[in-house]
């Protein structure tokens, strides 16, 4: 195999790199290299796609700017601001790690790696695209897109996940020292636009030359996978509800587990929450139909309750009424989300009735 060029990669990059919110151009370096914007955008991008990321960068930068500003943040608001990008255990640790990078260091970020994994939410990935991209410093930089080009480029016959040392040892060894920022996020912008997971487009590539892959006719078949068990199926319900004021009944989920700190339905069953205050309703009407919707480790299928409570029945429990006016669906997270278009696709809130009361069992 011929050795991938750096410099043919830099200068692909230099013309056809992706302008993303957290970049700007190449040769301006002041945005850059502001770490604080690259780590957001590196949070929000694990288990993120790139277009969905854009659109949440943008308003969570204008809301908080600066690392300062995050560290004074209200938690409920950056959870709701959050809403829909899912895992959100990302979210509840910005504010913690901003409040440490002001107190602790002076509002800057560190750029070692052993400071940096000291920070909460902030693991080996995380700390390797700060260090590269905001910092220049010489360190493999290795994502799904990554993975997917060196695996194609060298050829490698060993599959996902078992080859990702030798992934890691060829990024490392590929890695600049001048420009490794860019060339870590060149090789990234090659696999999300040009080494595709399907049908790559080889034939504009700049390291085609260099391609084991390619010469072989592999690119459609590497990187090799393991293939994996289909995820466990869990059933549950979830209820949406109002009282006789026309405010919504929500909950604010515990800090640590599915969804934590986030808010949602009333519910039991999906989430393998034990019985407790909130998973014993009863009552309502059930609508036909059920909402999917497919975690990390498992798939959920649910059903939906709407129906009545009085508010009287949970006096001086941990939930939240919102009244129907100020009630604004986007501060869910998706599956809440989910849940409740399912509910207004087939129920008129504007016609509870009392026959359909869901109680406390
Ligand atoms: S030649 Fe094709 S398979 Fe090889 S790196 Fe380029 S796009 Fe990927």
């Amino acid at each position: 195999m011929n050795t991938p060029s750096v410099e043919t990669l830099l200068a692909w990059y230099d013309q056809y790199g992706r302008e993303l919110p957290w970049r700007t151009k190449v040769d301006d370096t002041s945005s850059k290299k502001n770490a604080y914007r690259i780590w957001i955008s590196e949070i929000m991008l694990q288990q993120t796609t790139v277009p969905v990321v854009k659109k949440y960068f943008t308003k969570f930068l204008d809301q908080w700017p600066t690392i300062e500003s995050l560290a004074e943040a209200d938690s409920d608001e950056v959870m709701a601001c959050w809403a829909g990008l899912g895992y959100y255990t990302r979210a509840r640790n910005l504010i913690p790690c901003a409040k440490i990078i002001v107190q602790e260091h002076n509002g800057k970020f560190p750029n070692s790696s052993k400071e940096l994994l000291k920070l909460p939410g902030i693991g080996p990935y995380t700390a390797s695209a700060i260090q590269s991209i905001a910092f220049d410093i010489a360190v493999p930089v290795v994502d799904g897109n990554v993975e997917r080009v060196y695996s194609r480029v060298c050829g490698l016959t060993n599959p996902l996940p078992l080859s990702k040392p030798e992934i890691k040892k060829i990024a490392e060894q590929m890695t600049p020292s001048e420009r490794s920022g860019d060339f870590a996020q060149a090789v990234m912008d090659l696999g999300a636009t040009v080494c595709k997971p399907r049908a790559p487009k080889c034939i504009i590539c700049p390291w085609q030359r260099e391609c084991t892959s390619y010469r072989l006719g592999l690119q459609d078949k590497i990187p090799y996978k393991i293939t994996r068990d289909p995820k466990p199926a869990r059933k549950g319900i979830l209820f949406v509800c109002l009282n006789e004021n026309n405010c919504f009944l929500l909950e604010r989920r515990p800090q640590n587990g599915l969804l934590g700190g986030t808010l949602g339905w009333l519910g039991s069953g999906w989430d393998n929450k034990s019985k407790g205050i909130f998973s014993d309703l009863e009552g309502g009407l059930e609508l036909p139909g059920e909402i999917v919707h497919v975690f990390s480790h498992f798939k959920a299928s649910i059903r939906v309750r709407v129906g009545v409570v009085e508010a009287s029945e949970f006096a001086g429990l941990d939930i939240q009424w919102i009244p129907k006016e100020m009630f604004d669906v986007n501060t869910l997270p998706t599956l809440m989300k989910k849940a409740y278009i399912h509910a207004c696709k087939h129920f008129d809130f504007c016609n509870l009735e009392e026959s359909m009361r869901i109680s406390r069992s």
